[in-house]
């Protein structure tokens, strides 16, 4: 009875583990963390990035969930600021994962959540950089252009945290992916005004859908062909904000959220 039950465990762990093995597709996971932000993508070839760490521990339950049993290293974590909502999880990921190499903004701000991160960071080999758009990443095949922000943004003191959030436009094929954190209407503008190519056929929309992001021209420079909002059911922010759900719904962009859906997946070929 009990070598019956041992087989059958097995045999579901290996359907399990087959199924998360590389399929040459790019996977995107919007994880479901509630009011937060946390993303998970395995290229074509099976390198893993996460992107933020949510706002609690359960970054960590999808991670178990969408990776390989035996799997204990990340080869990529983008930090895209470090806002409680975006960053808690991370030491833990940190201690948990070999993880090869981190990317952060160039301002990290003052927390005890960023001095958590730093120490997991010192104990570690994992290469730290910082986000400059003239430095693209790539990780077979699956670039990662990083977008924001400039040298100039992290020393001119007119940007909040918000609005010095990394972000990176993912680039495979024919599909962009532009992952904006919780950047507002001034790095939008920002962004504009550089001339730099946005548009993306996914938009994962900028601080969980507030009214002081999504801006009109912000939209129409990207022209998604859908918009994907990380939020947490009934939060206290009222997020995402009605007239940011009425400028896409007058855009005809579509809009997924984590709290309707769970996570979102998507993938491309
Ligand atoms: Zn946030």
């Amino acid at each position: 009875m009990w070598k019956r039950v041992f087989l059958f465990v097995v045999l579901l762990l290996g359907v399990r583990e087959s199924m998360l093995l590389p399929d040459g597709r790019l996977h995107l996971h919007i994880l479901d963390v509630g009011q937060g932000d946390a993303i998970f993508m395995v290229t074509p070839k099976g390198k893993q990035i996460l992107i933020d760490g949510g706002p609690d521990l359960s970054t960590l339950s999808h991670l178990g969930k969408l990776m390989p049993f035996f799997d204990r290293s990340i080869d990529l974590i983008v930090l895209t600021h470090s806002d409680a909502d975006h960053i808690t999880a991370l030491p833990e990921v940190l201690r948990r994962f070999h993880i090869d190499t981190i990317l952060l903004s160039g301002r990290l701000g003052n927390s005890g959540s960023v001095d958590a991160l730093l120490a997991a960071l010192q104990e570690s080999d994992t290469t730290i950089i910082t986000a400059n758009p003239q430095e693209d990443l790539s990780l077979d095949g699956v670039v990662l252009d990083v977008i924001w922000p400039t040298a100039d943004a992290i020393a001119n003191n007119r940007f909040s945290n918000n609005n010095l959030s990394v972000v990176v436009r993912i680039v495979y094929n024919d599909h962009e992916i532009l992952l904006t954190g919780d950047i507002e209407k001034s790095a939008e503008d920002a962004i504009l005004a550089s001339g730099v190519d946005i548009q993306s056929d996914i938009l994962k929309v900028a601080h969980h859908g507030s009214r002081t992001s999504s801006s009109t021209g912000f939209l129409l420079a990207v022209h998604p062909d859908i918009a994907l909002i990380s939020v947490g059911r009934d939060n206290q922010y009222g997020h995402p904000h009605p007239s940011v759900l009425d400028r896409f719904h007058a855009l005809g962009i579509p809009i997924k959220t984590t709290a309707e859906e769970g996570v979102i997946s998507l993938e491309f070929r």
